[in-house]
């Protein structure tokens, strides 16, 4: 139920607490957090994920920094391929948000709402805190969009 997920959702947040470094700790620890070094070229984590979100086949998701990267405030930022015939899930936003943008071909974006957008390269599609959504490739080529999920402000993920 919406409620349990509610819940699910909560116990994995915390309200952001007062910042527990000093400013001077903070600079003196920039870069070199938990000993590693911040400062590198790499290339883009890649998961091939089946049925993401709940949807069709297989996603390519290229990720562009870890969860703990994201240092709290969000959980994903990522390139994502869909192949034809496979889509993004319908799924909802809890406490937080997640714009689209998309890169090459030509895809279906369902709103929250449940109104169909075609939607292809420089298409931005806005999903606000609570919202659901889903992504669908109906075409004969890939889909590649970036996503960025981050939360409402005040929450961080733990
Ligand atoms: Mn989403």
């Amino acid at each position: 139920s919406a409620q349990k997920r509610d819940g699910a959702e909560a116990a994995r947040i915390k309200m952001a607490g007062a910042g527990k470094m000093t400013a001077k700790e903070d600079r003196k620890n920039a870069g070199n957090r938990k000993g590693e070094t911040r400062l590198m070229v790499r290339k883009a984590d890649v998961k091939i994920v089946e049925n993401l979100g709940g949807g069709k086949g297989t996603a390519y998701v290229h990720h562009i920094v870890s969860k703990d990267e994201m240092l709290g405030h969000g959980r994903l930022y990522a390139r994502v391929v869909l192949p034809p015939g496979s889509s993004v899930g319908w799924h909802q936003h809890v406490r937080d948000t997640e714009p689209y943008y998309i890169l090459k071909g030509e895809a279906d974006f369902i709103d929250n709402d449940k109104t169909v957008t075609k939607v292809g390269p420089g298409d931005c599609c806005i999903i606000q805190v609570g919202q659901f959504h889903s992504l669908e490739n109906n075409s004969d080529s890939d889909v590649e969009f970036m996503a960025l999920i981050y939360n409402e402000a005040g929450f961080l993920y733990e």
